[in-house]
């Protein structure tokens, strides 16, 4: 089973994906996560992206589409779960031609509930958990003992930015998952639980 999951920043796309890799035993293939490897390991790309990323800016549908094939060729077990990827038209359109997905998962969470979570999210910069500073008031991630970060972009300004150019750029292509017929909402801002259990039973039913 191939999954994309559709979000602004912050609307849960990583928790979920988490989540439903553990679940279905599928590949969580998160391009925000791979280019912050690439920036850590100082790669050619990570270089690139190091700037654009900070400022709120898309790395360029070519870097990513490579980057996404690389990342395929390697074994995906059951399946992978598609995050942060497509986020453009053009970058749906090639997906479109080479890669199969059964269903698409669009996350529509409130503006004013993305930016409270954005500005207080820190992150494990090894495995990946996501934490509140609101709610989680250690300095070290529970399951691998880093210390945590917050992320370059999560400022205001580059919220601000992710999210005029995720309205643009990359909620056009819900429409593009619906005309096929893919595509699940999930609406407002539930619980990361209950939205597990909402995706868990569409996804049964697709299996069936
Ligand atoms: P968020 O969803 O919180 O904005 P991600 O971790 O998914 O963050 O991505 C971080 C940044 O990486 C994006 O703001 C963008 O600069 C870049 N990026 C990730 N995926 C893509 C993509 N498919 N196309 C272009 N840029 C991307």
């Amino acid at each position: 089973m191939n999954l994309v999951l559709i979000g602004a920043p912050g609307s849960g796309k990583g928790t979920l994906a988490n989540a439903l890799s553990k679940k279905f035993n599928l590949v969580h293939i998160s391009t925000g996560d791979l280019l912050r490897d690439e920036i850590n390991n100082q790669t050619k790309l990570g270089v690139i992206a190091k700037e654009l990323i900070k400022k709120g800016d898309f790395v360029s549908d070519d870097l990513i589409i490579k980057m996404v094939e690389n990342r395929l060729r390697e074994k995906t077990g059951n399946g992978f779960i598609l995050d942060g990827f497509p986020r453009t038209i053009n970058q749906f359109n090639i997906m479109d031609k080479s890669i199969k997905i059964d269903k698409a998962i669009y996350l529509d969470v409130d503006q004013n509930t993305i930016i409270e979570r954005l500005s207080s999210r820190l992150i494990c910069p090894i495995c990946k958990t996501v934490y509140s500073s609101k709610k989680y008031y250690k300095d070290y991630c529970e399951n691998c003992g880093t210390k945590l970060q917050i992320r370059e972009d999560d400022n205001i300004d580059s919220i601000q930015s992710r999210l005029t150019i995720f309205e643009n750029q990359t909620k056009p292509i819900v429409d593009c998952f619906r005309k096929q017929n893919k595509l699940l909402v999930l609406e407002g801002d539930i619980s990361p639980e209950e939205t597990l259990r909402k995706v868990e039973k569409a996804l049964n039913e697709v299996k069936n």
